[in-house]
């Protein structure tokens, strides 16, 4: 295991996951009933822009920093970025004009989540396992596992609340990984057919992609969405160009929702209006 998130934390990849995140978790609070958030592949919880590997790689000026610099954002924006302004003034005092720390997905969800709600987190990486438990200790919401993503889809499902969202969000350092996620979700779905599941996936050339379509579109009854975002031409091989997230079972026009912020995400997130964006109902 060679992947360090603090190398990505806050580039323009993790703001449209945490900004997805941002507005499933927002459309699910809208019932009373509890609901168990399962992220498969954790991370740190919290990333410091200001170290080493942050510093190195810069990508946080691809996604957050730039966000963090407009004047009037839509309001699913401003509800992420109030997420970052929460971690700064909890870490370190200071507000997102000092931008300094960057939350990963469990920090953004601990927001929303409420006392009747119940979060699994599992992480195989032991150093970001290890600041993931000191930083949740002692919230007895929360239960935190030194555990292999995929082996926790079958430990923790079906949830006892009945009602989830499953974040599935791995380094893709194996080889054919998403083709791996594909090949599970059946038998994933048989366990939790009505759970919300965000895959996120990242875009370096469209056939890979459409292939991955393909076998969603093959392989899953379940209604499901795909929106993407990309900064770069998307075949280009210089870079990772841009990502996705494949939304199964979502939320009742969570499509609607997306298009209010979208094009004014890829508007301020793109390099020269290179790349695109969209919204898309697979199934
Ligand atoms: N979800 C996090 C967020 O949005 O802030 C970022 C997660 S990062 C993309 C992927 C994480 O998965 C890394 O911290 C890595 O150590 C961890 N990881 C790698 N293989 C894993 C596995 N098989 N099971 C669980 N975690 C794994």
């Amino acid at each position: 295991m060679n992947y360090r998130h603090g190398y990505h934390a806050g580039s323009f990849t993790d703001a449209f996951k945490h900004v997805i995140l941002v507005s499933l978790i927002k459309s699910l609070l809208h019932k009373d009933t509890a609901i168990c958030y399962l992220d498969t592949h954790a991370g740190a919880g919290y990333y410091d822009l200001l170290a080493e590997a942050a510093q190195k790689s810069k990508e946080f000026e691809t996604g957050i920093a730039k966000i963090a610099h407009e004047k009037d954002p839509p309001s699913l924006i401003k509800q992420y970025l109030s997420c970052v302004q929460r971690i700064n003034t909890r870490l370190s005092g200071s507000t997102i004009s000092s931008l300094r720390y960057y939350p990963g997905s469990p920090s953004i969800m601990r927001y929303f989540l409420r006392a009747q709600d119940h979060m699994i987190l599992t992480e195989l990486h032991p150093q970001e396992y290890q600041v993931l438990k000191s930083d949740f200790a002692g919230n007895k919401h929360t239960s935190i596992h030194l555990l292999d993503g995929y082996q926790g889809l079958k430990a923790f499902l079906p949830p006892k609340e009945r009602r989830g969202l499953i974040l599935i969000d791995p380094p893709y350092e194996r080889p054919n990984e998403l083709a791996y996620i594909t090949s599970i979700l059946p038998s994933v779905l048989k366990r939790f057919a009505t759970g919300v599941y965000a895959i996120w996936y990242p875009i370096k050339d469209r056939p890979t992609i459409d292939h991955f379509w393909r076998a969603l579109r093959e392989n899953i009854k379940q209604p499901t969405l795909v929106t993407e975002l990309s900064i770069y031409p998307e075949n280009s091989p210089l870079h990772l160009n841009g990502c996705g997230m494949a939304i199964i079972n979502p939320p009742w026009q969570l499509d609607k929702q997306i298009l209010d912020y979208l094009p004014w995400l890829w508007k301020v997130l793109s390099i020269h209006k290179q790349g695109q964006y969209q919204v898309l109902q697979l199934n």
